[in-house]
């Protein structure tokens, strides 16, 4: 049977809850642990993957193709555990539920309320799965005392009760600020966070506490009195240079011991921390800098791209760079000429991205990378950028460009390259679509295989014929552009089993120049660098020593 965890925050926001629960589960798998981790957000869209960018960051797509928050790229980076579609829910999703069961007549026509019906619906949420691991970690999305959350709240403290004792444990996260003026850390607002946690009938077992400053003893037995749990369980989280050190530091500080004893596991399994010392050793031993330029739309907010950062950091500890990445934004080439701000860089990055804004940027930074010779991984849109690139310099096709940017104009400017799929081909059943359908899901997303060429820099890169990565995109590169392109030496290196969707393209007379369909850096960790951004970085490294 899994014993629960659940992660709370309070005081303010963006404390890194989701990589405080990362790191935990990253601890008790060194233990020999098995763990999942979920998030429930209050938000009431049913899942963000109708959110803007610049409001929630990217959107995490997982294996069994679902549109999740990014935290859920934290879970995976640290764990390696591939999350499902049952790994995050929201409010919109839970309401949307219970409504259609009421719509259903599945509550036999009594009143539907908050509690039980809403609360029913996010326990069986939480235990889905629950034979399958050790340890669910559960993080609840914003602040104890929004409104939003409360029936979060609610059903968790339900859900303790409904189990066992000793089978769930509450562990909450803080915030000490510092007062300048006066020299001290102050715990006020952390006490009064613990309150409202227990006004609603939550006692955290395990508080972890982020400073900027070293927490003396003295305020750490305060802390504990006033909240009511043991000084051993006031855990102390620094800011850290890189979130990879976050495992060996909460480690250091007892976390992973302080919830083993909350839940009484005794003798304790010792841990085997030696992946998280070789990362921190990778890190901390890097012998030179690449930079690399990100060439995108949503350049004012990482988030937007948190799992491209994430991935070119890996691609770097495998090759023990440093990798700083730039972002730049592509309207820029819109009006200028790319050159002078491309070539202090030794590679370049576009990204993926919706509509057309941008899109004629992109494609001058494809042609930079082409003709001069800089190592180019294009991402999905990226992808698309290239192909439009080589059809209107290399193919004939003059005026090639891309459906999305004619559906989105309402006329028709351009020769379709890259064309609006209706229908494909999802393992053993068809999937099919209309241009007008719902916003939400009607993309092609999650996990497909592609069969790489023989001989082709890819399947020297992936060290195999047969792949899968995960997709999210409506528009794919048409195949009847295929033979004039290869023929340009733009090579199709990889494909969907049947033949019909270019997943890979490849410049054959380029030091290193890749368009793949695919999210690869979806599936990137620091343990384990994705095969093309280690070879990315690799091809960006050699270039800094040409230069
Ligand atoms: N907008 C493009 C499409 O829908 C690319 C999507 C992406 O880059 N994720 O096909």
């Amino acid at each position: 049977m899994a014993r629960f965890i659940f992660i709370t925050g309070g005081v303010v926001s963006s404390l890194g809850k989701g990589l405080t629960s990362a790191a935990l589960g990253a601890l008790l798998q060194a233990r020999g642990f098995k763990v999942r981790l979920r998030k429930l957000d209050p938000y009431l869209n049913v899942d963000p993957g109708t959110m803007s960018p610049f409001e929630h960051g990217e959107v995490f797509v997982t294996d069994d193709g679902a549109e999740t928050d990014l935290d859920l790229g934290h879970y995976e980076r640290f764990t390696g555990v591939a999350a499902r579609n049952t790994d995050s829910v929201s409010s919109g999703r839970i309401y949307s539920n219970v409504l259609e069961k009421e719509r259903r007549g599945d509550y036999l026509g009594k009143t539907i309320q908050v509690i039980p019906h809403v609360t029913n619906e996010i326990k069986e949420w939480i235990s889905i799965g629950e034979d399958e691991v050790d340890f669910m970690l559960c993080e609840i999305g914003g602040t104890v005392g929004d409104i939003e959350g409360l029936p979060f709240f609610e059903a968790i403290r339900q859900f303790s009760q409904d189990k066992p004792r000793g089978q769930c444990i509450f562990m909450h996260l803080t915030l000490l600020p510092f007062l300048a003026a006066s020299g001290e850390l102050k715990t006020k607002p952390t006490q009064h966070s613990v309150k409202e946690l227990r006004s609603i009938g939550l006692q955290p077992d395990i508080l972890v506490c982020r400073s900027e400053h070293e927490i003396p003893e003295k305020e750490r037995a305060k802390i504990a009195l006033f909240c009511n749990v043991r000084p051993a369980d006031v855990i102390p989280a620094y800011d850290l240079k890189s979130i990879y050190e976050a495992p060996m530091a909460y480690h250091n500080v007892g976390l992973d011991q302080a919830v083993l004893d909350a839940f009484q596991i005794s003798p304790a399994p010792k841990p085997d921390l030696t992946r998280w010392e070789d990362v921190e050793d990778r890190i901390h031993h890097a012998e030179g800098e690449v930079r690399v330029a990100i060439v995108g739309k949503y350049t004012q907010l990482e988030d937007a791209y948190k799992s491209i950062a994430e991935a070119l950091t890996h691609g770097g500890m495998a090759n023990r760079v440093k990798v700083k990445a730039d972002w730049i934004d592509a309207e820029i080439f819109e009006k200028e000429d790319p050159t002078p701000h491309l070539e202090p860089y030794n590679a370049i990055l576009v990204p993926g991205g919706f509509g057309e804004r941008g899109t004629e940027g992109k494609i001058k930074a494809a042609e930079f990378a082409r003709t001069h010779k800089v190592p180019y991984l294009g991402i999905c849109l990226g992808m698309q950028m290239a192909v439009i690139e080589a059809a209107r310099n290399m193919g004939g096709v003059s005026d090639a460009g891309s459906e999305e940017f004619d559906h989105e104009a309402g006329e028709k400017r351009f020769t379709p390259v890259v064309y609006h799929l209706k229908e494909w081909v999802q393992g053993n059943h068809k999937v099919e679509r209309k241009v007008g359908d719902d916003k939400g899901g009607t993309m092609r997303l999650g996990a497909y295989d592609a069969a790489l060429s023989k001989g082709s820099r890819v399947a020297g890169i992936y060290g195999n014929l047969a792949i899968d990565e995960r997709h999210r995109h409506r528009y794919e590169v048409d195949i009847k552009y295929k033979e004039a392109l290869e023929q340009q030496g733009l090579k199709f290196s990889g494909m969907s089993p049947d033949g019909r969707l270019p997943e890979i393209v490849e410049w054959a007379d380029h030091p290193w120049f890749i368009g793949v369909q695919f999210h690869p850096e979806l599936k990137s960790k620091p343990f384990k660098p994705h095969p093309l951004f280690a070879d990315f970085v690799r091809a960006a490294k050699e270039m800094s020593r040409l230069v």
